[in-house]
C-alpha cells in the first residue's frame, strides 16, 4: 500500500493523475523539465522536482533521473501517464526493481503487446478475432512471402513487429510490389525499431477505429467499459473520439468486449488497457493492444460512471476491482475534442503565451487541461491543450453541447484548432456517424480545393 505517487508526465494527463491521487488521500510528487517549471500543475503538487532541461530525452525520457527523483522524494509509485515512459517495459521493470509500484501492467504484459506479432498470436489464442494473415512472423525467402501475401489476398499490408506510432507499414497492392515493399520496410525496422522481424496482413481498405477498454485487478476481476470510436485521425492522430461507437450492434460489442477480459485473464493482465480494432463490414478485427491510460479515456468515464484513473492507482494498491461487469452499461453518449495548440488550417505547432483563456461549461460538460491564462505553451512537446468533453443522454445531445461548447471556448495569443473543430461538428457525414479512419483526410482534401 503506497501513500505518495511520483507523476512522470507533463500537461493535462499529469493534472488528471494528480486530481485522482487527491481525491485519494495520495500525496503527490511532479517531476518536470525546467520548461515546465511555471506549469500549474507542478505548483498544486505536493512536491516538485527538476530533473533536467527541456528536450525530453533529457527529462521526461531520462529514467535515472526520474527513478532518483522518486527516491529523494521517497515516492512509492509511479503513474507513467500516456506516451514518454508509459510502454517503456524496462523503465516498469526498474521501477519495480527499485521497490515502488508501477502504476500499469507487469513488465512482462507491456513486452509481449510491444511486439505486434506475439500480440496477435496471444490475442488469436484467446479467441480474439484479428486481422487476416499468419500468427507468425515472415520467413526470409521470397517464395514463401509470395506465398503467404497470395494466400491473404491483394492488397496486404507489411508491418514492423517493432513498429509504433503509424511507423514501419507498408500497403502492397501486387504481387511484383511485395518484395520490394519486404525489403525497404525491413531495413526501415531494423533502424528504427532495431528489429527486423515483419509479418503480413490483408490490408482493409475502408474500416473504422474502434476501440475496447479493459480494466483487470490481481485477484482475477476484469471488466470491459464498452467501445469507443476514434475514426477520425489526420496522419494516424486521432482528433476527436467517441462512446460508444455509434451504430455497431450492442451485442456484438458485448461478444467482442467478452473475448477481451478473456485475452487479459489469460495473460494475467493487470491495471488499464486498451484493445485497438479496425471494424469494417459488420466485422471487428485485433490491430494491438495498448498497455496503458489513454488520450481518450474520459468518454469512457462519462458512459460507463466508472474513473479509470482512480481504479488504476487502487489496482496497483492491490485492491479488486469494486464493479462487476452486470454493473457496467453504456450511459447515454459521450465526445472529445482534442484541443491542439497548432494552426486549424496549416496544423503548424503554435507554441507561447496563452494571453486569454476561457473554457466552456455547464451540463455535461467537462474540461480536461492544465492551462490558464498567462500560461506558456512549450514548444518541445505534443501540442495538446486541453480536451473538452460532452456528455448527453443521446449522440445528438452530446454533439449539441459540443457545438455550444466549442462556441463558448475562447483562447488568446496562440492558435489553436477548435475552428476546425466546429467546421467538423457541421459535416453531414460525421454527424450521420460511423465515418471511416479516411473521412477527415478527404474532408481537408476538399476543404483545401473549396
Ligand atoms: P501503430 O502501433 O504504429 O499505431 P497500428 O497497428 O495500430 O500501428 O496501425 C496504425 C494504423 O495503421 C491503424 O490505425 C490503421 O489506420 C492502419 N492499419 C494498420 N493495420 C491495418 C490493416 N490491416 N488494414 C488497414 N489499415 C491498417
Amino acid at each position: 500500500m503506497f501513500e505518495k505517487v511520483l507523476i512522470a508526465n507533463r500537461g493535462e494527463i499529469a493534472l488528471r493523475i494528480q486530481r485522482a491521487c487527491r481525491e485519494l488521500g495520495l500525496k503527490t510528487v511532479a517531476i518536470h523539465s525546467e520548461a515546465d517549471a511555471d506549469a500549474r500543475y507542478v505548483r498544486l503538487a505536493d512536491e516538485a522536482l527538476c530533473i533536467g532541461p527541456a528536450a525530453p530525452g533529457l527529462s521526461y525520457l531520462n529514467r535515472s533521473a526520474i527513478l532518483l527523483a522518486a527516491h529523494v522524494s521517497g515516492a512509492q509509485a509511479i503513474h507513467p501517464g500516456y506516451g514518454f515512459l508509459s510502454e517503456n517495459a524496462d523503465f516498469a521493470e526498474q521501477v519495480e526493481a527499485a521497490g515502488m509500484s508501477f502504476i500499469g501492467p507487469q513488465p512482462e504484459s507491456i513486452r509481449i503487446m510491444g511486439d505486434k506479432v506475439a500480440a496477435k498470436r496471444a490475442m488469436r489464442a484467446a479467441g480474439v478475432p484479428c486481422v487476416p494473415g499468419p500468427d507468425g512472423g515472415l520467413p526470409d525467402d521470397a517464395a514463401s512471402t509470395l506465398a503467404i501475401a497470395g494466400e491473404i489476398g491483394y492488397p496486404v499490408i507489411v508491418k514492423a513487429a517493432g513498429g509504433g506510432g503509424g511507423r514501419g507499414m507498408r500497403v502492397v497492392k501486387a504481387a511484383n510490389e511485395l518484395l520490394d515493399a519486404v525489403a525497404v520496410t525491413r531495413e526501415e525496422a531494423r533502424r528504427a525499431f532495431g528489429k527486423p522481424e515483419l509479418y503480413i496482413e490483408k490490408f482493409l481498405e475502408h474500416p473504422r477505429h474502434v476501440e475496447i477498454q479493459v480494466l483487470c485487478d490481481t485477484h482475477g476481476n476484469a471488466l470491459w467499459l464498452g467501445s469507443r470510436d476514434c475514426s477520425l485521425q489526420r496522419r494516424h492522430q486521432k482528433l476527436l473520439e467517441e462512446a460508444p461507437a455509434p451504430g455497431i450492434d450492442p451485442e456484438l460489442i458485448r461478444q467482442v468486449g467478452e473475448r477481451c477480459v478473456q485475452a487479459c485473464r489469460q495473460i494475467g493482465y493487470r491495471g488499464a488497457g486498451t484493445f485497438e480494432f479496425l471494424f469494417e463490414n459488420g466485422q471487428f478485427y485485433f490491430i494491438e493492444m495498448n498497455t496503458r491510460l489513454q488520450v481518450e479515456h474520459p468518454v469512457t468515464e462519462m458512459t460507463s460512471g466508472i474513473d479509470i484513473v482512480r481504479e488504476q492507482i487502487r489496482i496497483a494498491q492491490g485492491h479488486a476491482l469494486d464493479a462487476r461487469q452486470a454493473d457496467i452499461a453504456t450511459q447515454g453518449h459521450a465526445l472529445e475534442c482534442r484541443i491542439n495548440a497548432e494552426d486549424p488550417f496549416t496544423f503548424v505547432p503554435s507554441p507561447g503565451h496563452v494571453s486569454m483563456w476561457e473554457i466552456p461549461g455547464g451540463n455535461g460538460i467537462r474540461v480536461d487541461s492544465h492551462l490558464s491564462a498567462g500560461a506558456q505553451v512549450p514548444p518541445y512537446y505534443d501540442s495538446l491543450i486541453a480536451k473538452i468533453i460532452t456528455h448527453g443522454a443521446s449522440r445528438d445531445e452530446a454533439l449539441d453541447r459540443m457545438r455550444v461548447a466549442l462556441a463558448e471556448m475562447r483562447v488568446g495569443g496562440i492558435r489553436t484548432n477548435v475552428e476546425l473543430h466546429r467546421s467538423i461538428l457541421d459535416d453531414d457525414g460525421f454527424r450521420a456517424g460511423g465515418v471511416d479512419i479516411h473521412h477527415l483526410e478527404r474532408w481537408l482534401a476538399a476543404r483545401r480545393t473549396a
